[in-house]
C-alpha cells in the first residue's frame, strides 16, 4: 500500500497542478486524468503491486503534448530523488521519443535523462547525453561542468583538460588553476608509470596554465631529487614563496634534506629565518629551533623558543619548549612540566592540522582538492595560534 501512495501522490499533486495551470489560462481544458477504464486498469496493477505496468499505464494517460511535457519532467525529476532511478529513466527515455517536443523541451528531457544516468551509475551513457548537450546554448556550461564531474571520477584528466578549456571559452569563472591541477595528476600518474620525461612535460604545462601551481613546483622538486639534480629541486621548492607563501609548511624538510645533501647547512639556517622573519609561521620556528639546539646547544636553543613563543603564542612551540626543560636535569619544576607536556601532546593529537577555507572541512594531510566541497586549492595547513 505505501507503493501506492507513492505513486498517486505525484501523480494528485501533477494533475492537480496542471488543471490550475490550465484553468489559469482560461482554457476550457480537457484534464489529462479522465476516470477512464485505463485509469482503473493502472490502479488495479497498484493494487496487485505491480507498480511498474501502472506506470506505463498512467504515462501512456498522460499523452505527451506541450501542456504536459512539464509534469512528465517533474514526475521524472521526483522518481529520481526518492533514487526510483529506472522509472525515472523510462519517463525521459519517453519524452524523448517524441517528435513533438520543441528543441528546449528536448533538451531539457536530455538533461533529466543525462542525471538519471549518473544517478545510476551509467556514466558512458550519461557522457554521451552531456557531449549532446554541449551544443545547446542554453545548457551548455552547465553540461561541460557535469562532463568535467564525470572525468574526475573517472580519473581520465586528457579529457578533462580539453574540456575544461572548452569551458574556459565560454564561462566567466576562472578555471585555469583547475586545468594545472589536471596536468598535476596527469603527471603524478606517468611518474607511477615510470615515464618521467611526459611526467615532467605535464608539470611544465601546468606551470604554464597556472605561474602560481604550488603543487607542479612541489612534483618538479619531487622529481628532481629522485633524478639527484638537488640545485634544481631547491629552486621549485623555494619557488613555492613567490607562488603561495602559505603552502611553504610542504617543502621545508624537502628543502633542508637538499641542502643538507648539499652541504650548505648555512644555507638553509639563512632561508628559515628569512621565512620566519616575513611570514612567522609555526613550522619554520620549530626547524630553526631543532637546528640551534643541534648547533648550538639547549640553553640557546630554549631562548630562541621563549623570543618566539613571546611574538607567536603557540602550543607547538610550547610543547618543544617543554621538551629542552624536561631534558635539564636541574629544572625544579620537572613534574609540573610533565603534566603540561601531556597536556600539550594531547592537544596536538587530536587537532585537524587541515583546513578548507571554503567549507570549512577539517584533515590530517594535505587534499589538493577538498573532499567535501570539491574545490580546488582551498584547503591548507592551519597557522599560528588554531594549530596548536
Ligand atoms: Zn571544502
Amino acid at each position: 500500500m505505501i507503493e501506492l501512495l507513492w505513486l498517486l501522490l505525484p501523480v494528485a499533486a501533477a494533475s492537480g497542478w496542471l488543471a490550475a495551470k490550465q484553468s489559469i489560462k482560461a482554457k476550457s481544458a480537457t484534464s489529462p486524468f479522465h476516470l477512464t477504464p485505463e485509469y482503473f486498469r493502472g490502479v488495479n496493477y497498484l493494487l496487485n503491486e505491480e507498480p511498474d505496468k501502472a506506470i506505463d499505464v498512467f504515462i501512456q494517460l498522460m499523452e505527451v503534448s506541450s501542456e504536459t511535457v512539464e509534469t512528465h519532467l517533474a514526475l521524472g525529476a521526483l522518481f529520481r530523488r526518492r533514487g526510483e532511478v529506472n522509472r525515472a529513466i523510462r519517463i525521459h527515455q519517453n519524452l524523448i521519443s517524441r517528435p513533438s517536443l520543441s528543441a528546449s523541451q528536448h533538451s531539457l528531457a536530455l538533461l533529466e535523462l543525462s542525471q538519471d544516468y549518473r544517478r545510476a551509475g551509467l556514466l558512458d551513457r550519461a557522457e554521451n547525453l552531456f557531449l549532446e548537450l554541449v551544443n545547446s546554448e542554453e545548457h551548455e556550461i552547465y553540461a561541460y561542468r557535469q562532463l568535467l564531474d564525470i572525468y574526475q571520477q573517472e580519473h581520465d584528466w586528457e579529457k578533462a583538460i580539453l574540456t575544461a578549456r572548452k569551458l574556459a571559452n565560454v564561462s566567466p569563472e576562472p578555471i585555469h588553476f583547475i586545468i594545472a591541477h589536471y596536468y598535476c595528476e596527469q603527471a603524478d600518474l606517468l611518474r607511477q608509470q615510470g615515464l618521467q620525461e611526459a611526467a615532467r612535460q605535464a608539470i611544465q604545462q601546468a606551470l604554464q596554465v597556472d605561474p602560481h601551481c604550488v603543487r607542479a613546483s612541489i612534483l618538479e622538486g619531487t622529481q628532481a631529487v629522485d633524478a639527484g639534480t638537488l640545485e634544481q629541486a631547491i629552486r621549485a621548492f623555494q619557488r613555492v614563496e613567490k607562488q603561495d607563501p602559505d603552502y611553504l609548511t610542504e617543502v621545508l624538510e624537502s628543502l633542508q634534506f637538499c641542502f643538507q645533501e648539499l652541504q650548505r647547512p648555512l644555507d638553509f639556517t639563512r632561508y628559515l629565518r628569512h621565512i620566519l622573519e616575513r611570514y612567522g609561521g609555526i613550522s619554520p620556528m620549530l626547524m630553526l629551533a631543532k637546528l640551534i639546539n643541534h648547533q648550538h646547544g639547549e640553553s640557546k636553543a630554549a631562548d630562541f623558543i621563549v623570543t618566539q613563543l613571546h611574538k607567536r603564542p603557540s602550543l607547538r612551540g610550547l610543547d618543544l619548549l617543554l621538551d629542552l626543560v624536561i631534558s635539564n636535569p636541574d629544572s625544579i619544576s620537572r613534574d609540573h612540566l610533565l603534566l603540561l607536556k601531556d597536556m600539550t601532546v594531547q592537544l596536538i593529537k587530536n587537532k585537524h592540522l587541515y583546513k578548507c577555507h571554503h567549507c570549512g572541512f577539517k584533515g590530517k594531510t594535505l587534499h589538493w582538492q577538498c573532499p567535501s566541497c570539491k574545490q580546488w586549492n582551498t584547503i591548507k595547513a592551519i597557522q599560528g595560534q588554531e594549530n596548536g
